[in-house]
């Protein structure tokens, strides 16, 4: 047990749970499962409170085995059609539905900040939907409407592919996040709809120049709910210093990925990663983001872990290696959890 509850910034468990066949309801998830990174009877001993559950729809829609997802290979980047999304995009949001159901109010999707404290008083896992990468949305924004009433308040324009929205960034490491277009006009009326409908945008698999068109387009603070620093490792996916003042600037946040080759300053996808390198990562941004602009965005049952993380109860061991970094319990409560909250209170509509 830790005395830190987390809210974590993205995993894609939903995901996992419907690539792996589970029941319907997610009875796995919510009896324990240990083919996924995060299940209900682990994040309770670990404190996990609740975080971004992404909807992701993969490139290739029969394929069903991910334990091998190649980062590398181009079949996972080809560009996915909007009524394949939408679908993929239904049975992830059904099986988040039917999961709150099943659970018997130990899990809730939520739609505010005051509901993710509320559940962590109460000891509720909070699910906060998110789509990452927009194909299932189309130009006319009907998708939009029907999926944030359904409980989606979060938004990543692109996955590291393109869409009628904008171009993402690809994973060869080293490598700029500056590459390719800005947002398309339709991709521009998508941060004016969501804005009006305080639906958060991500700007993590977004390219630079995407970037900086919702940084100058957009009301809202900045935010990348997975990505960590480009000057330590130099990955596409990792955010650049002047991108990191942009962030501070618009009081935004980001979280950071546990993803070895995000880390690791030889980008290799290697697990022996120390938890002192991700502690690194942590602390550069907040030097150039200040306490209120870090958070976690674990990219639990999406990415290759180091192996002292291995799964949701890393957290602890992520946690420990903080206060021995001589981060103050005030700067790991906010995190951990409390800058994930005043960010969301900062970007939702009540
Ligand atoms: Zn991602």
């Amino acid at each position: 047990m830790t005395d830190f509850k987390v809210f974590d910034g993205h995993n894609d468990t939903l995901l996992k749970l419907e690539i792996f066949d589970c029941s319907p309801n997610s009875d796995e998830f919510l009896e324990g499962y240990s083919r996924t990174n995060i299940d209900l009877p682990r994040a309770k001993a670990a404190g996990f409170a609740g975080g971004f559950f992404a909807m992701w729809t993969p490139s290739t829609l029969e394929k069903t085995d991910f334990s091998h997802f190649n980062p590398n290979d181009p079949i996972n980047f080809a560009e996915v059609k909007q009524e394949d999304a939408l679908r993929f995009t239904d049975r992830l949001m059904a099986r988040a539905l039917r999961l709150e159901k099943a659970s018997k109010g130990q899990v809730k999707i939520v739609t505010s900040a005051d509901e993710i404290r509320t559940c962590a008083q109460n000891d509720q896992m909070a699910m906060l939907m998110h789509i990452e990468g927009a194909e299932a949305i189309d130009a006319d924004f009907n998708a939009l409407e029907v999926l944030y009433s359904a409980g989606l308040r979060s938004i990543g324009p692109v996955w590291s592919r393109n869409n009628i929205f904008a171009e993402g960034v690809p994973m060869g490491f080293p490598g700029s996040p500056d590459i390719g277009n800005g947002l398309s006009e339709t991709g521009k009326e998508l941060v004016s709809a969501c804005n009006q409908l305080g639906v958060m945008l991500d700007l993590s698999h977004l390219n630079e120049k995407g970037f900086w068109d919702v940084a100058r387009l957009s009301d809202a603070p900045l935010v990348a709910t997975h990505s960590n620093v480009h000057e330590i490792c130099q990955s596409p996916r990792n955010l650049t210093d002047k991108q990191l003042a942009a962030i501070a600037e618009s009081n935004g946040v980001v979280g950071l990925n546990y993803n070895v080759g995000f880390i690791r300053p030889d980008g290799a996808r290697n697990t022996d990663t120390a938890l002192e390198d991700m502690v690194r990562h942590l602390s550069y941004l907040v030097e150039k983001l200040g306490e209120n602009g870090v958070a976690l965005g674990s990219d639990f049952d999406g990415c290759l872990l180091p192996q002292q993380i291995g799964d949701v109860n890393g957290n602890t061991r992520l946690i420990k290696s903080m206060q021995e970094a001589q981060f103050g319990e005030t700067l790991i409560q906010k995190i951990c959890f409390d800058n994930w909250c005043d960010l969301l209170e900062r970007t939702l509509k009540p």
